[in-house]
């Protein structure tokens, strides 16, 4: 494809992303799919492996490019492979392929790359759900995959892969999992190596899982010689040994029997997500999950989160703010194509200190999309002085009062918190009338991933849905990334029939169930995701 040239002219850029537009697009580079179920069954048993072209592979083969979808780093070649994947090909993992994202990771339906934008296929004619691997002309009505992970998300729902690795900051493993009907998980922060992961927002960035099944996920991580315990010296965010022992320690470890793992489980359902804009079948397939899970012997019980409600907002200072700062380094001189030199990717050409300006202006004015731009220029803004108190460090406070919610919530403490003291009287009369709620104590919460089903690709690209209808898509995963805590995305049909009210649509049949967990208590969120599921 001329697209993993720099060569390429904007021209044959353009031809090729409308051919692509018809195409499902969940590649961008991919190797020849092998042959893994082999006769002389080899130990360990292999499977196929797509990886988010954000995560850093090396090798000989096509997908050897890291190209986080930027036109900056079109052809760009890691010198390292990312830990994780070293650590998934020692378990098996075949990789097929690189899958294509929001440049960066940043965006919540796969449509700002430059390799144009991933699609899954429309509904069929019936409205009986949706048709995510028909790739065709689809004449506008394909619908988005979600993002930034969509590309992975497409691969494991066609078949393609077995397991896909996604990045999750603020909910890109399990957005997409929702609107592909699909499992997507994110981990506790600082469990997974982010080691050769292109950073987004260093403090919240996880690397998630995407599989048709929340046990080839909770085979990997939590079972025998599973992932979870393996420390990564070469990631300073990754738990060390000894805070690992200390976070395991109280926590139950992965069981598969249904009945044993629901039997007496507490769910929270958080009011706050009942929100206006949440489409009544997904409301409807929300409390007709929490019913069967109470017929099947776990306790229900409402709980009240009111920082959440701020959580989005805090959400978009922060990873921003992040961002700008991780992206410095995209000039032209250390990374990315350099503009005015016709330099290739990568290249490390000496910089003319007087040119300096210049070069950097062009190299990121032609390096960056759109969004990435407008992060970084949100990101600088509210790093500035002049605004740095009202919005960086409300950003941060309201970060701590997310996270003092849950550890409100959840039965089990937060061992990497010091216990808190509620003590309302510290806080304005607002703050301690909203806390009123409390202390409840709850195993899980169970919410809806995402408002909506998967939007039409179209809708999405004429703007109708504006930058801040995205940034809404991802109001219900937000809150997890700023705790730090381990989420899961599972599949559930809706029904299929038109819903009423502007904007409501017939058709696409698959939405996400999100079950969020204390932090490092992984093992059992997979064992009861895997029960639900
Ligand atoms: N949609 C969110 C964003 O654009 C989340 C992205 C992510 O998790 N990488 O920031």
């Amino acid at each position: 494809l001329c697209l993993h040239h720099v060569s390429c002219s904007a021209k044959q850029l353009q031809q090729q992303q409308q051919q692509q537009r018809r195409l499902l697009n969940h590649f961008i580079s991919r190797d020849p799919t092998p042959a893994v179920k082999g006769q002389d069954a080899p130990s360990p048993p292999q499977f196929t492996l797509a990886v988010k072209d954000n995560i850093a592979t090396t090798g000989a083969t096509a997908s050897s490019t890291t190209t986080c979808a930027s036109p900056f780093l079109t052809s760009y070649r890691s010198p390292f492979e990312a830990t994780i994947v070293t650590q998934l090909r020692a378990r098996g993992a075949v990789v097929v392929g690189k899958t294509n994202l929001d440049e960066f990771g940043m965006g919540s339906h796969s449509v700002h790359s430059a390799f144009g934008p991933v699609a899954q296929g429309p509904d069929d004619d019936q409205g009986q759900g949706q048709q995510v691997c028909a790739s065709g002309d689809y004449e506008g009505e394909a619908r988005s995959a979600g993002g930034s992970s969509g590309g992975s998300a497409v691969a494991v729902a066609c078949g393609e892969a077995d397991m896909a690795l996604g990045t999750d900051t603020g909910g890109s493993v399990r957005l997409p999992a929702a609107y592909t009907g699909v499992v997507g998980f994110k981990p506790s922060y600082g469990m997974l190596s982010r080691h050769g992961v292109v950073p987004y927002a260093n403090s919240l960035d996880t690397v998630g899982l995407l599989a048709r099944s929340v046990g080839t996920i909770a085979d990997l991580l939590v079972g025998a010689g599973g992932l979870w315990a393996e420390h990564d010296p070469k990631d300073p965010t990754s738990l060390s040994p000894a805070a690992r022992a200390r976070c395991a320690s109280g926590r139950e470890g992965y069981r598969s029997s249904l009945t044993a793992v629901l039997k007496g489980v507490r769910f929270g359902i958080p009011l706050e997500c009942n929100i206006e804009e949440l489409d009544p079948r997904i409301r409807d397939a929300w409390s007709a999950s929490a019913e069967a899970l109470q017929q099947l012997g776990a306790r229900i019980v409402p709980v009240s989160l009111p920082s959440t409600r701020h959580a989005l907002a805090a959400y978009y200072v922060i990873a921003p703010a992040e961002a700008s700062s991780n992206l410095a380094k995209y000039d032209g001189i250390r990374y990315g194509t350099r503009e005015d030199h016709g330099g290739s990717a990568g290249a490390e050409i000496e910089s003319d200190a007087a040119d300096g300006g210049v070069l950097y202006a062009a190299s990121r004015g032609r390096g960056f999309g759109d969004e990435v731009k407008r992060r970084i220029l949100l990101g600088s803004y509210t790093l500035s002085s002049e605004a740095m108190d009202n919005y960086f460090i409300k950003a941060q406070a309201v970060r701590r009062l997310v996270r003092r919610d849950f550890d409100r919530v959840f039965a089990l403490a937060n061992p990497l918190h010091e216990p808190e003291a509620f003590d309302l009287s510290d806080l304005p009369d607002s703050v301690a009338m909203e806390n009123k709620f409390g202390p409840t104590e709850v195993d899980f919460l169970l919410c809806p991933t995402a408002p909506t089903l998967a939007p039409r690709l179209a809708d999405v690209a004429a703007q109708q849905q504006s930058p801040v209808d995205s940034y809404m898509n991802d109001v219900f995963t937000v809150p997890a990334s700023l705790a730090g805590l381990p989420a899961i995305s599972i599949p559930v049909q809706v029904a299929p029939e038109a819903a009423e009210g502007p904007g409501r649509e017939t058709g696409s049949g698959a939405a996400g169930l999100q079950l969020i967990g204390q932090f490092w208590d992984d093992a059992r969120l997979l064992a009861v995701a895997g029960a639900v599921a």
